[in-house]
């Protein structure tokens, strides 16, 4: 059942196409099903009854990064993710998600991640700030988790890591929205993190959304800071705990990830990180609030290739400012963009620029 709350956004969208040029999923089908609108006009009219919600239409809802790009532009301050995510719930709900989608619901549900594996332990014992890893870094881009760890002990910052890190609950909210499951998930991360103690330092900012923005509403807030770890990282550079390096000769852009970008409005950090790991800064046409996407490791996960085909077309971006290195703190915009590093160019870890 879609919420009256989110008929309202879906039926103001689905007259206009102010955003459409904005999608970076649109852009890359070149279909008018991807466009923010079409979505809203889908869901008009299957509330209305004029259409089925069927599997096509739940295969559209999934074409869809959950950027908010088109939220962020929009003047009127509709938000189609908001019914692009309940329209998901339903698609689980009648059984008519991908079967892709449905892999990684099932992974999520019985393992606490999309890949259906054990997650590594980084299990470290420090006492100054818990490090919440998430389960892309801590699966995917083990190399990022290790690297902000390693920046810590440099900085003198003594850092524990659970041993059994729970699920944040992030990626079962965008592969099935904010259903019942999820809020148990955050509960059971909540309970955890307030368990230690510590004010949390977040790697993925798609972590640190759902912690900060949804645990609150839900009646389970982390009852310490919360910050996200480029923040952190770029706090210790700027009181001296974290030594400056030589510079590199090279320019490079920094990419603002989703989240970091159009959530928390965090563009200053990653950029100081990127000038104390001694790149000269460029920057891409497209960045902070309007920075382009370049996929999501959820959306990667059900749909490879159209990801791999975003993450060029952020490389692309690249290419026209002139800049030699992508640079990035952001394991999921790590994964996906080292799908198709173009021949000349460098992608850069940041946390690893800084050991
Ligand atoms: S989000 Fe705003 S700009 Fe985009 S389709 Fe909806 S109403 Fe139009
Ligand atoms: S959230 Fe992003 S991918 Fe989804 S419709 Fe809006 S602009 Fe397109």
């Amino acid at each position: 059942m879609i919420s009256q709350n989110a008929l309202h956004h879906a039926e103001k969208c689905r007259f206009c196409w102010m955003c459409r040029h904005l999608c970076p999923v649109q852009h890359q089908t070149g279909r008018e099903v991807n466009t923010p609108r079409a979505k809203g006009l889908l869901l008009s009219m299957a509330n209305k009854g004029t259409q089925p919600f069927d599997k096509d239409m739940a295969q559209a809802m999934y074409e869809c990064l959950l950027c908010d790009a088109c939220t962020n532009d929009c003047a009127t301050g509709y938000q189609p993710p908001l019914f692009i995510r309940e329209a998901r719930t339903e698609a689980v709900v009648n059984e008519l998600a991908p079967e892709a989608v449905m892999k990684l619901i099932d992974n999520a549900l019985e393992t606490g991640n999309i890949y259906g594996v054990e997650k590594p332990s980084y299990g470290q014992d420090g006492t100054d700030v818990l490090v919440y890893i998430g389960e892309v870094a801590a699966i995917q881009v083990p190399q990022m988790a290790k690297n902000l760890l390693a920046v810590l002990k440099k900085a003198g910052v003594s850092a524990k890591v659970l041993a059994n890190e729970p699920a944040s609950g992030v990626m079962l909210g965008d592969l099935m929205g904010y259903t019942e499951e999820v809020r148990q998930q955050a509960k059971a991360c909540a309970d955890a993190i307030n368990a230690a103690g510590l004010p949390v330092v977040v790697l993925d900012s798609y972590d640190a959304e759902i912690m900060k923005q949804k645990y609150p509403e839900w009646g389970c807030e982390i009852k310490t800071d919360v910050t996200t770890a480029t923040a952190y990282v770029a706090k210790l550079i700027a009181s001296g705990k974290l030594e400056a390096k030589a510079g590199t000769g090279v320019q490079g852009a920094c990419h603002d990830d989703d989240r970091l970008a159009r959530t928390f409005h965090e563009f200053a950090p990653i950029r100081a990180m990127a000038k104390a790991a001694g790149y000269e800064v460029g920057e891409m046409f497209s960045r902070e609030k309007l920075a382009k996407s370049c996929g999501t490791a959820v959306a990667y996960g059900y749909m490879p290739a159209l990801v791999e085909k975003i993450a060029a077309s952020r490389w692309e971006d690249l290419k026209r400012s002139g800049c030699a290195a992508m640079l990035t703190a952001s394991p999921q915009a790590y994964l996906c963009l080292s799908l198709c590093v173009p021949e000349g160019k460098a992608l850069v870890d940041l946390y690893a620029a800084l050991v």
